[in-house]
């Protein structure tokens, strides 16, 4: 079956999307195009919208709306410990465990080669500089026990090895985004108790 250009080019951009294959992207677009033209143009303005209003925190990479994000604007979190985590949403589960007192360094994404994801994409070189220039005693790693995840948390330990800096980890189940619930808190609450720092681990 072949589509107009521009509906080609809407599926193939719906494609980008995590877990999105062709027929899920063919599927989406034509139920925005054919059935539910009201819903698409939502779906359009919405996308613009949060494009235009949302960028990433310049200090942790956060995703944010103001100029700095709630996190790093708020003089009461304890400034000398900074969390590194996945993304936003590892993040948001950190903060309703309400275990973490300190700031954040969002990577967006691990350590992944074949994806084109690299040192540069995480912004490790971003990170060594906020941890030298404000004054961070210790960085806690909070990745998942996924093999990337676990290449990410050794990649970075070892770059932050020569800096004057304790190095913790905590590892937790990958959640489900935008499903964060009580058990996931607790779950969270369980690892950062559970915090080993790095060289001093059992395995
Ligand atoms: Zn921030």
């Amino acid at each position: 079956m072949s589509y107009t250009p521009a509906t080609e080019a809407l599926i193939l951009a719906l494609q980008t999307l995590p877990g999105v294959g062709v027929r899920s992207a063919a599927r989406m677009a034509l139920q925005l195009l054919e059935r539910d033209t009201n819903s698409a143009q939502k779906l359009s303005s919405a996308l613009q919208n949060a494009l235009e209003k949302v960028h990433k925190c310049p200090r942790c990479r956060s995703l944010t709306e103001s100029e700095l994000c709630n996190i790093c604007n708020n003089p009461d979190r304890d400034i000398e410990t900074l969390c590194v985590v996945a993304n936003d949403s590892d993040k948001a589960g950190i903060e309703m465990s309400g275990h973490f007192f300190g700031r954040y360094f969002v990577l967006h994404g691990v350590l992944s080669p074949i994806d084109g994801i690299g040192p540069e994409q995480l912004g490790i070189g971003d990170l060594k500089t906020l941890i030298t220039t404000q004054n961070i005693s210790e960085v806690i790693l909070a990745l998942d026990e996924q093999m990337e995840s676990e290449a990410t948390a050794h990649y970075i330990g070892e770059q932050l090895r020569s800096l004057d800096v304790t190095r913790s980890r905590i590892r937790f189940n990958q959640m489900k985004s935008g499903s964060l619930d009580k058990a996931d808190s607790h779950i969270i609450a369980n690892a950062l108790a559970d915090k080993k720092e790095i060289g001093f681990e059992h395995d």
